[in-house]
């Protein structure tokens, strides 16, 4: 290795890839629809990263010291690497050229599903609310490089101007999240597999090498999680091989390992030892470590700008961790704490927010510009950037201080809880009263809460927000909406109806609007997984509930029916985790201010007449800390929070809870203390795994594990349904199981939900008899 440039003083981890304006998810899903061919895909797609490069060097970075990131997806970073490794599940060998290679239109194709091809499954990436499509790897896995997209990237970049610093998946992280194959044999684990992979790995260096990149960073979250399905020792085994190998090649770029989202605690000293160059710790959720022997031998880059949240934080803080930070290593750079694709674009591209807001938040250009200060102050000195430091610091005093931050009414009533208010009343008296007030018939079909958000709905959205359309005229659109999918759910036989959510734009947005406490961005998307966006609210003050606002809606749909219809809302834990949380109080504080927020709500359900009230928690896992340790304080606020919001509740009010996921895990305690009545899953995907586990727990509320995957077109036959209900039955006790899809319908179209939800009742008529 001859190259000695020395690493950046200041970078990033990696940025927003899907545009400002979103231009990613338009080009993709115009491609999906053959509206743009392959080409111009292609087009947009290089014209993005191009803007990308400029942007970080116009915003500071080195433009040919490899401080910019070439982390470009047009799907997923973890699909990335495993087209490049040649991962391809034998379920899409047929998408293989001769040489082993799946082009584009096959990468998504793996992604997506098509036909009887399940698509690979997606799961929440460490504790963000980003989701990945999980690898599958068996003995069968046919290592090779299979693709040069990175290395064509690079290229690209330097075609530009730019000497870019590539950015892919590292080898462990990349086995530790991948699950085993069909095919694999029982116990079977991929990490098993670590020595085959390594050197397509290194191949890929040397490629990298021979184009002239002088830094590659290797992202290895994996090695700070402690909720990674392995034993500790094994993950540890496994980095020092790696990068004992990796560090070994004779022709490769300088290393840069980055491992984000927690300390690395006891993988730190592997790394320390291993021929790495550099290593990234984050260190806005670990602190800066102790001396460990090797460790002065590296360049150890700080990410001490949060790359989770969109505060602007104290910068003060952040330079006295790097000072701290350099008395380990004569060499150190600053970074985001994460990669930025967590954070939206610009701050400044937000009409709506006030300008006092805005001082207070720093979004990813805001921080590259903060990282850009910090490499400054590294290089000259902190008196270099006083200036700075002291803007930040009055911004952060009048934050603090500012009206609305701290809320009296609010505050007397949380401190004034007591424990029966975070309790209902016995179960068995619950389950008496509702089965007489409900009267519902064995194995109750329903559905998630929305219906597909239709073109029409969009627009008519965007025209109300417009001002073209008056609030009643949208009102009457809405409700005719509502008829639609009232009609249709009796049509189709369902037992609980729902109204299908219309109205909201998103389903923690759309509470952030009517609560105080919350604002809402204009432009501020966040990928959440493939083309799909999220723009997180941002929750700066105290959250209380003026008046009541899902209860009109709810109470016209019930008097639609004959059939019970489900109120809908969202729970304390999602929407902290799908917003952005003011960082000056416990997130148990603010919780159980929604928590209150939310009870308001459910008691004026009741009162309307609704008697199936759901509360969705599909974050309840996502936010659980990566450290054991730091779990158990979690997982009691954030399910006392929902016992909060629902114990409200009479006994004949039916609460429900769903969660997107069925990994319970660590979980499944939890689950259970929230004592929801029903808690409905995803099981479509796994194949119904999760029955097993539930059984094993005891679960012992009711429980609707998912007969249809929703996030494919894909609509799933009678048969098929049929034997998820069979296998779910082997398990659970009838008495306990409800039918219903996976997840909320809103991103299907009308046809394939319709058709999926007959089957479904086809499927359950045929099983109950
Ligand atoms: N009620 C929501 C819906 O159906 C739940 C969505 C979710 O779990 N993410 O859309
Ligand atoms: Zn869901």
């Amino acid at each position: 290795m001859s190259t000695t440039s020395p690493f950046p003083t200041g970078t990033v981890l990696g940025y927003p890839r899907i545009g400002r304006r979103r231009e990613l998810k338009r080009a993709v899903e115009s491609f999906w629809k053959g509206g743009i061919d392959l080409a111009e895909l292609e087009r947009v797609s290089a014209e993005l990263r191009a803007a990308t490069r400029d942007r970080l060097a116009s915003l500071g970075l080195d433009p040919v010291g490899s401080a910019i990131p070439e982390s470009f997806s047009y799907y997923d970073q973890v699909l990335d690497a495993a087209v490049t490794v040649g991962a391809t599940p034998a379920r899409f060998a047929y998408l293989e050229d001769a040489v082993g290679k799946v082009d584009l239109p096959g990468y998504f194709t793996i992604a997506r599903g098509e036909d009887e091809h399940l698509p690979v499954e997606m799961t929440k990436w460490f504790d963000t609310n980003y989701h990945y499509s999980v690898p599958e790897i068996g003995p069968e896995t046919n290592f090779h490089l299979a693709s040069d997209r990175i290395v064509r990237q690079f290229e690209e970049g330097k075609a530009q101007g730019y000497l870019t610093r590539p950015v892919i998946v590292g080898p462990v992280t990349f086995l530790l999240l991948s699950k085993p194959s069909e095919s694999a044999p029982a116990g079977f684990r991929p990490i098993s597999r670590l020595a085959d992979l390594l050197p397509v790995y290194t191949e890929l260096l040397g490629r990298l090498k021979d184009a002239g990149a002088e830094w590659v960073q290797l992202d290895e979250p994996g090695l700070v999680s402690e909720s990674i399905d392995e034993e500790r020792s094994v993950v540890l085994d496994a980095a020092a091989v790696a990068y004992q190998a990796l560090g070994s090649a004779i022709n490769r770029p300088q290393l840069f390992v980055a491992a984000p989202y927690a300390a690395l605690d006891d993988a730190l000293p592997v790394l320390a030892a291993s021929p790495v160059e550099a290593i990234g710790l984050d260190l806005v959720r670990g602190d800066v470590p102790a001396a460990v022997p090797g460790l002065e031998t590296k360049t150890l880059v700080g990410g001490v700008v949060d790359g989770h949240n969109v505060w602007r934080g104290d910068l003060g803080v952040a330079f006295e961790k790097l000072e701290a930070l350099s008395k380990l290593s004569p060499s150190i750079a600053v970074a985001s704490s994460t990669s930025l694709q967590h954070v939206p674009h610009d701050v400044n591209d937000e009409p709506n927010l006030s300008d006092r807001l805005k001082s207070w938040l720093a979004f990813a250009e805001q921080k590259v510009g903060q990282i850009a200060t910090l490499a400054r102050g590294l290089e000259a000195g902190r008196a270099s950037i006083g200036d700075e430091l002291n803007a930040s610091a009055t911004a952060l005093a009048d934050r603090l201080s500012a009206p609305g931050v701290k809320d009296n009414t609010v505050r007397a009533r949380t401190s004034a809880l007591t424990e029966s208010d975070f309790s209902r009343g016995d179960y068995d008296a619950r389950v008496a009263a509702q089965a007489s007030a409900l009267n519902l018939p064995d194995l109750p079909t329903t559905t998630i809460g929305s219906f597909p958000q239709t073109g029409d709905i969009r627009k008519a959205r965007a025209a109300f927000v417009k001002g073209d359309i008056t609030q009643e005229q949208y009102n009457e659109f809405l409700r005719d909406e509502i008829r639609n999918v009232v009609d249709l759910q009796e049509d189709i036989g369902l037992d609980v109806l729902v109204h299908g959510e219309p109205e909201r734009n998103d389903m923690v947005q759309y509470f952030a609007e009517n609560f105080d406490g919350f604002d809402v961005t204009a432009n501020g998307w966040v990928q959440s997984y493939g083309t799909r966006a999220t723009r997180p609210s941002l929750l700066w003050g105290d959250v209380s509930r003026p008046a009541p606002f899902t209860v009109e809606w709810s109470a016209f749909t019930q008097s639609l029916t004959e059939k019970p219809v489900k109120g809908m809302l969202t729970g304390p834990v999602t929407i902290l985790a799908w917003s952005f949380v003011r960082d000056d109080q416990p997130l148990e504080e603010t919780a159980n201010q929604v928590a209150l927020a939310l009870r308001d709500e459910i008691a004026d359900l009741e009162a309307a007449g609704i008697g199936i009230i759901q509360v969705d928690e599909p974050a309840l896992r996502e936010l659980l800390p990566l450290k054991v340790a730091d779990q158990p304080e979690y997982l009691k606020w954030s399910v006392d929070s929902f016992r909060l919001a629902t114990a409200g509740a009479a006994d004949a009010t039916q609460i429900h809870t769903h969660l997107c996921y069925s990994e319970f895990g660590v979980v499944i305690d939890a689950i259970r203390a929230l004592d929801a009545d029903v808690t409905s899953i995803e099981a479509a995907r796994s194949k119904m795994d999760v029955v097993h586990d539930i059984k094993a727990s005891g679960f012992d509320h009711g429980i609707g594990p998912g007969v249809y995957d929703i996030h494919s077109p894909r609509v799933p036959s009678v048969d098929e349904i049929s034997e998820l209900i069979t296998t779910a039955l082997g398990e659970i006790p009838a008495s306990q199981v409800w039918i219903n899809p996976d997840c909320g319908l809103k991103t299907r179209g009308y046809d394939e939900t319709a058709a999926s939800l007959r089957n479904i009742l086809e499927a359950t008529r045929a099983a109950r008899v």
